[in-house]
């Protein structure tokens, strides 16, 4: 390809709008174009990157015994409604209607069509295990869009889903995907951690999500993890506590309601008191699935929003709104503002306590009465319906691996991928069944495996690139070498460069030839920042018989032979995972 000729137009700045390293550089360098929020024009350069990742997805999946087919990205609604998502998936749906009413949604996953292809065509047990995947652009009505091609609303994914017979098949096919996923991101050029993970809207039992760490905004996910091996998402990380239970005799004599006058937060009500957060019970109210949740937590602790949801079995939530609260106090009789606050009285709504409230005596806790407090409480004194214990805890740096006890450590993810065991999730809902030997029939028991193609295509650049633009991983870089003729008119320069340029083609090496009549610090320029990982410059030395041969990936320089460069290229890219 001759730059004169490349669709591409570079700019001078990065977007407005680009947060993160991934968008402004892709943008920057003429690889995406946005068309509206969360949605972008995958330009030339861009679109060879994806099929590069796509065939290594896709080789990978073969060589793992999957098929290939490709879904509908509309999906009728009926389908959804067997599977009971049209009402559980919430407003990331994309919901429509066609002109004879008939109502539709733009697929953002796709386990109801698979499942229902699975029904009509699978149906004895000889014809599994079977693995069936798509590469496609799926439609999430993300509430933010945000990081360019890391979080869109259109973006391109590969999904997969295995149907067995036995959880044991099941077991062994999410074990052969977590083998091709390693594969896949090794020949991508990136590094990734498999963490387990909550299951989220997917629903099912058991996953794990692949990560490429990463110390940038990009990274969406905190991961806790121990050199033992152990790694979690926090939505999912658990772990143990140093032992700090402190007993309030040492504080209070008897259990009595106090004065505690504008102690709004738990560090104003630890002063006030002169007691340390673990003897401070924390109440919080949360909406889930548009309903009132409390949530009681030792107050050095934060509640992880996930876990929470999970233990009520919802599907949304967030934090009330002091309007919200105020409502719920009334509701119960009480007019009490957050910060005094508490479990006493809550009939009807579910009160989750966290597993350090287990092990707290003689504490202090809000009582539904404005400016004042319970201390030397005991649960037994607090008049509650009904309390529910479960892991609602957030995991925090330096606390305890649960399987090795050494200090856990933090970092951030970008979730490029992820692998789900969902059973019988949807294929018992929908009816999906297969005969056995006895010709009994059974539900499959079903997997499912994403990869984002375009957020993985962006991973790469979060974690490739210097000051002065992308680094590209040679595996699924536009093009493996850009030449550079410093001057055009320069008759021998030209010649050499063209030649080259021939040669490496001919070779089956992607090769750009920048025949602009720019400045060769423009060329330069562009070439570090568009990210070709190799780059020949043909310029004065070529009266000795020499090119300058620069590696991207490290700044080195040689001096060599236009022969030794074609030879070295060549090998290079023979030798592409
Ligand atoms: P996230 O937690 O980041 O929203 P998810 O759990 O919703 O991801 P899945 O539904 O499992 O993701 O989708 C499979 C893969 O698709 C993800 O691992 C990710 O790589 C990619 N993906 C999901 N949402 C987006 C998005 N909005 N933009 C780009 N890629 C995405
Ligand atoms: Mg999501």
């Amino acid at each position: 390809m001759k730059m004169s000729k490349l669709f591409v137009q570079t700019l001078r700045e990065f977007p407005s709008d680009a947060e993160v390293v991934s968008h402004k550089m892709l943008a920057r360098a003429g690889y995406i174009r946005k068309l509206t929020s969360g949605v972008y024009n995958y330009l030339p350069l861009m679109w060879r990157v994806l099929k590069k990742v796509e065939n290594i997805v896709r080789e990978e999946m073969d060589a793992a015994g999957a098929q290939e087919l490709l879904m509908p990205f509309v999906q009728p609604k009926e389908l959804w409604e067997e599977s009971g998502r049209w009402e559980a998936y919430g407003r990331e749906l994309m919901r429509l209607k066609d002109r004879h009413d008939r109502v539709m949604c733009l697929g953002p996953t796709h386990e109801e069509i698979i499942t229902a292809i699975a029904r009509d065509g699978l149906k004895s047990y000889k014809q599994m295990p079977v693995n069936l995947y798509q590469i496609q652009s799926k439609f999430r009505d993300e509430v933010r869009p945000r990081y360019g091609l890391l979080r869109g609303r259109e973006f391109i994914m590969k999904d997969a889903y295995s149907f067995d017979t036995s959880e044991e098949g099941l077991d062994k096919e999410y074990l052969n995907m977590a083998e091709a996923y390693k594969r896949i991101f090794d020949r991508c050029g990136l590094e990734t951690k498999m963490v387990q993970s909550d299951s989220g809207a997917i629903g099912g039992s058991v996953s794990h999500e692949f990560m490429v760490i990463t110390d940038t905004d990009a990274g969406e996910n905190d991961v806790f993890y121990c050199e033992c091996g152990y790694a979690a998402n926090s939505n999912h990380a658990v772990s143990k506590l140093p032992e700090t239970v402190v007993d309030g005799k040492d504080y209070f004599k008897e259990t009595k309601i106090i004065d505690t006058p504008e102690t709004h937060s738990i560090e104003e009500l630890s002063t006030f008191l002169n007691i340390p957060s673990t003897l401070i019970l924390k109440s919080l109210v949360y909406i889930v699935d548009k309903k009132p949740v409390m949530a009681l937590i030792r107050a050095d602790k934060t509640v992880e929003e996930t876990k929470l949801m999970n233990a009520v079995g919802g599907i949304d939530i967030r934090i009330a709104s002091a309007a919200e609260i105020a409502e719920l106090m009334a509701d119960h009789g009480f007019d009490a503002v957050p910060g005094f606050i508490g479990p006493t009285g809550m009939k009807d709504i579910p009160v989750i306590a966290d597993e350090t409230v287990k092990d707290m005596k003689n504490f202090v806790v809000g009582i539904n009465k404005t400016d004042k407090h319970l201390v030397g409480a005991n649960l037994c004194d607090l008049n509650i319906e009904e309390i529910r214990y479960s892991d609602i805890r957030l995991v925090e740096a330096g606390e305890f691996c649960p399987e090795c006890g050494k200090p856990l450590k933090v970092t951030k993810g970008i979730e490029v991928g992820n692998i789900f065991k969902l059973g019988t999730k949807y294929s018992k809902p929908m009816n999906a069944l297969y005969l056995d030997k006895n010709g009994k029939s059974h539900p499959y028991i079903m997997g499912c495996y994403g990869i984002g193609i375009s957020r993985t295509a962006a991973a790469a650049v979060e974690a490739h690139h210097d000051e002065y633009g992308i680094k590209w991983p040679i595996s699924i870089a536009p093009y493996h070498v850009v030449i550079v003729p410093v001057n055009i008119q320069d008759k021998l320069q030209m010649e050499v460069a063209e030649k080259m340029y021939e040669d490496l083609k001919k070779a089956g090496v992607e090769v750009v030839l920048d025949d602009r009549d720019e400045r060769a610090g423009v060329k330069f320029k562009d070439a570090d920042l568009i990210g070709f990982p190799y780059r020949v410059t043909v310029g004065k030395t070529i009266n000795e018989g020499l090119v300058e041969y620069k590696i991207r990936e490290t700044g080195e320089v040689e001096k060599v032979t236009p022969e030794t460069a074609v030879e070295h290229l060549v090998e290079i890219v023979k030798n592409i995972k």
